[in-house]
């Protein structure tokens, strides 16, 4: 698997800011739903917005937008519904909680928005009309315009701006192009340089300082050679951060829109999107010989969700040798589909195709990146001081695939709760005011010139497009390091920016979709046909290094959600394993913390460092070269395998001895059963004899930890309730077993007293009280969760009074348990409530019955015995 060898700079090569400003309090770039949305939003709330976008207001995806926005509007559909229609298309990596919040916030986002002045089409009877589209189980899309959705949001949007245009606490600035980000001592990120060309008051590059900066920038469809995005669709915000250090995450999750009018080989750039509503009203997929071939494929036929009619459609293309198929929707007639899809016919009719009698040639072209800058619910990036919204990022609702008309409805959410936050954060202190930064821009040199953004385009599509394999991939990236080492005759400007941008996503995106060897969301590795939940149910993030190197992490889904249970495993050894249950493979495996346990381990073993194996070194020769494997002798479930390459690499870096390859067979989190191979160990046999005892103190030790704690998540399965570890670790050790129990499906309370406060009787005698005790944690640290212990459901209801939001139900018996949740749900308020103390496997059932959240147990990781666990030389 190739490591990633890219480089980013830390900036573009750019003039010198000639200007600065520190007016703003929040910078908001782009002028899309999202960015329209977030600046509208927070002029009632900060003192002063400026907006600023590339060209001029309504240019971007926001006014292509055909099909409409998706809400849970009719009585008959539910947010419950659409999240579930939403997780299927995201295949197992939507954050469900992000999720969440979309479909139920998107419908009041939506009435606000009718009120606000956008006018969708109605029925007779003045409701709002709802159709259907790919991958959604009921109406519910709203449309404007029959077609022209999009466009009637940003014009209501661009109306409302206007109405507020001379209000001195928002500036608009057009053709105001962000080049990159400003980022303070402490990496916060401080403001922009921005280029402004013609109109505004302000010429050439400058700097922008505020105390928060929102991404709004839409996507990066110009990366390849044909889609459906408009030209200022170059990436650029995403390029920004990514070169700033901000998380990038998803970022090979293209979806490729299967129904895009094809013109001819040789057309590039934007072209003509057929909304799927078409199909929604009825329209279908036929290839050249006139076969419908969507039927039998999925349960929703011709209306199943975007990654799968496009799979299909490339297919087909494949079998019939053939270059695009075909859309039939002859038979719903002229009147009907000029009424309904206005723009789409005469967009048609303008190329010389006309859908009421012609078929229309399509085929799948790049649509949506559902990838981006990785923020949190409130919008947050990696980076303190930016925020991202829309398009550009990756709140984690889309997963590996965007269900359709989803995005509009993200922009609106998501810009809500950025202009909610970050007042709030100004407030509290945690961003600063706008202040100049001097120093912090670095010098770069690098620009692509825009005379090779074609070339580009093309090593994209054919490396990274809809169609994918290993070497595709690594030909692409080959392809784009020419293109870095071209000299540059352009001057530095917008075209070679963007172009920039596109070649610096190009190669972090090739990277990842080379990484990625499955099939999963919107495109297909030919060499990797099948989708593969045990290694790659999980997220690919990119951060850039201080030394300017792109480095990948993986992360699991919090919630992983599969539908389609062949990809799950079945049940091993009595314990479930991974799949639709519990997630598979890395969990944030403690680098740091594992690296000073092995070097601690081997310390004790082998005598100060560097130490010495007087057996091992004496009997074996140097040169000597074996297989082994590890392998389990109980059933169980395993946690620490990423140990394994660690210690022999440190005992070999230690003694000077030969090195060894790992090749691990199973993941942490993973059951496994007496005889399973863990993993497969081949080089120098000193090294392995060597690092043996400490590899598999560590292994088992985590083992038994994860095993233990499976045991309890079995228990408490279907009940909603999790387990929960506590501080009873083994001194040194509680990162790595509190990483076990994430391994075994439990989660993790609080990892010491740094960073929750648990107020217990002891602090409530000492401090005078539970609301003194709670109040004191308040005023002391008002960014930590503080929890609760209470003995009885008066003193949760005090506690709750009080504020607390995390109560702790101590030693209680199953009625008293229950009576107090039933007491503390009563209230209303939204609180989390654990059970604790005395509690064993017997009965776990009963009291994750009483509705708690969790249950805590100490013995998960101060009582587990070890998982046997050995290592075999091979003959
Ligand atoms: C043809 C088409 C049809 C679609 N149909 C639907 C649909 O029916 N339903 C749905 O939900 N989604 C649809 N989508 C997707 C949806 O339109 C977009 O995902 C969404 O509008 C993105 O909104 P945004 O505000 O994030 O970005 P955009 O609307 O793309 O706006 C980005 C803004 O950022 C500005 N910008 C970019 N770079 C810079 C820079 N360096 N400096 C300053 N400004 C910059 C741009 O000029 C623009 O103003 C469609 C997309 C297309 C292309």
């Amino acid at each position: 698997m190739p490591s990633a060898p890219v480089r980013v700079p830390r900036c573009l090569s750019a003039p010198t800011p000639g200007w600065t400003t520190t007016a703003a309090d929040v910078i908001v770039v782009g002028s899309g739903i999202a960015g329209l949305t977030c600046a509208l939003q927070l002029r009632q709330h900060v003192g002063r917005v400026l907006l600023v976008t590339k060209t001029v207001l309504n240019e971007g995806s926001t006014a292509w937008a055909q099909g409409g926005i998706a809400a849970a509007l009719d009585p008959e559909d539910s947010p419950q519904e659409h999240l579930e229609d939403t997780l299927v298309a995201g295949v197992g990596l939507c954050d469900v909680e992000a999720v969440r919040v979309l479909v139920t916030e998107g419908p009041q986002r939506v009435r606000e928005l009718v009120a606000l002045g956008a006018e969708f089409d109605r029925t007779d009877d003045g409701e709002i009309k709802l159709t259907r589209e790919g991958g959604h189980h009921r109406d519910r899309i709203a449309h404007a315009g029959g077609d022209a959705t999009g466009k009637e949001i940003s014009r209501a949007l661009i109306e409302a701006l206007r109405r507020v245009v001379d209000d001195p606490g928002i500036e608009v600035i057009e053709h105001a192009l962000v080049v990159d980000l400003l980022t303070d001592e402490e990496d916060r990120v401080a403001g922009t340089t921005l280029h402004v060309i013609g109109e505004g008051q302000i010429d050439g590059v400058g700097a922008a300082y505020a105390s928060a900066v929102v991404l709004a920038t839409g996507g990066l469809g110009q990366i390849y050679t044909s889609t459906t995005n408009p030209p200022v669709s170059t990436g650029d915000g995403m390029a920004a951060a990514l070169r700033a250090g901000a998380r990038i995450t998803d970022l090979e999750f293209i979806q490729f829109h299967p129904t895009v009018l094809w013109l001819g080989e040789g057309s590039t750039g934007q072209q003509p999107l057929i909304s799927e509503a078409v199909r929604g009203e009825g329209a279908f997929l036929v290839d050249r010989d006139g076969v419908r071939f969507m039927q039998g494929q999925h349960e929703l036929a011709d209306l199943a969700p975007r990654d799968v009619v496009a799979r299909a459609i490339l297919a087909r293309m494949r079998e019939t040798g053939t270059d695009h198929v075909f859309l039939d929707a002859r038979h719903l007639g002229a009147e009907f589909l000029e009424e309904r899809f206005p723009s789409i016919v005469a967009s048609c009719r303008s190329l010389g195709f006309d859908p009421a009698t012609d078929l229309l040639p399509v085929a799948p072209a790049q649509h949506y990146a559902s990838g981006g800058i990785e923020t949190d619910l409130h919008g947050r990036s990696s980076l303190v001081g930016l925020y991202a919204c829309g398009e550009c990022s990756c709140t984690g609702v889309h997963g590996a695939n965007r269900l359709a008309s989803n995005s509009l409805l993200e922009g609106l959410v998501f810009a809500h709760r950025i202009a909610a936050d970050i007042p709030a954060r100004i407030a509290s202190g945690h961003l600063p005011a706008a202040r100049e930064v001097v120093g912090q821009r670095g010098e770069s040199h690098e620009l692509l010139d825009s005379r090779h953004r074609l070339d580009l385009q093309r090593a994209m599509t054919a490396g990274s497009g809809p169609v994918r394999s290993a070497d595709s991939t690594a030909e692409g990236l080959e392809r784009l390091a020419e293109l870095c080492a071209l000299p540059v005759l352009e001057s530095a400007g917008p075209k070679s920016w963007e172009t920039t941008n596109l070649l610096h996503l190009g190669r972090v995106l090739s990277v990842l979709a080379g990484r990625r060897e499955e099939t999963r969301g919107g495109h297909v590795r030919s060499d990797f046909p099948e989708r593969d939940d045990v290694r790659w149910l999980r997220h690919q993030s990119v951060t850039v290094t201080p030394d300017r190197f792109a480095t990948i992490s993986e992360s699991t889904p919090a919630a992983p959600h599969l539908t389609n249970s062949e990809h799950s495993v079945g049940p091993s050894g009595g314990l479930s394993v991974g799949g639709s249950d519990f997630p598979v493979g890395e969990f944030d495996f403690p680098v740091d913390e594992a690296e000073r346990v092995i070097e601690a381990a081997l310390d004790e073993d082998l005598g100060a460092d560097p130490g010495r194996d007087v057996t091992t070194l004496a009997t074996i020769p140097a040169e000597q070269l074996r297989e082994a494997v590890v392998v389990a002798r109980a059933d169980g479930v395993v946690a620490g395998v990423p140990a394994i390459a660690r210690v022999v690499d440190a005992v070999s870096e230690r003694l000077g001895t030969g090195c060894v390859d790992v090749v691990v067979e199973i993941p942490d989190g993973a059951a496994v059963q007496r005889g399973d191979v863990i993993a497969r160990l081949s080089g120098a046999t000193q090294t392995i004899l060597i690092a043996e005892r400490t590899l598999l103190n560590i292994l088992s030790r985590l083992s038994g930890v994860a095993t233990h704690t499976r045991r309890w998540a079995d228990e408490l399965g279907g009940s909603g309730a999790m387990v929960l570890d506590t501080r009873k670790t083994t001194p040194g050790l509680r990162a790595l077993e509190k990483y076990a129990v994430r391994c075994g499906g439990g989660t993790n309370k609080r990892m010491g007293l740094y960073d929750v406060a648990m107020i217990k009787d002891n602090h409530k005698l000492a401090a005078g009280g539970v609301a003194a005790a709670y109040d004191a944690v308040r005023a002391a640290y008002p960014g930590v969760d503080v929890q609760v212990e209470v003995t009885t459901s008066a003193e949760a209801l005090e506690a709750i009074d009080v504020g607390a939001r995390f109560i702790m139900c101590d030693n209680m018996s199953v009625e008293l348990l229950r009576a107090t949740v039933d007491a503390i749900r009563a209230t209303g308020e939204s609180v989390e409530v654990e059970a604790t103390g005395g509690l064993t496997l017997e009965v776990a059932a009963a009291y994750a019955a009483t509705g708690v959240d969790y249950l805590s147990v100490g013995g998960l990781t101060h009582s587990s015995p070890i998982l046997d666990i050995a290592l075999d030389l091979e003959e």
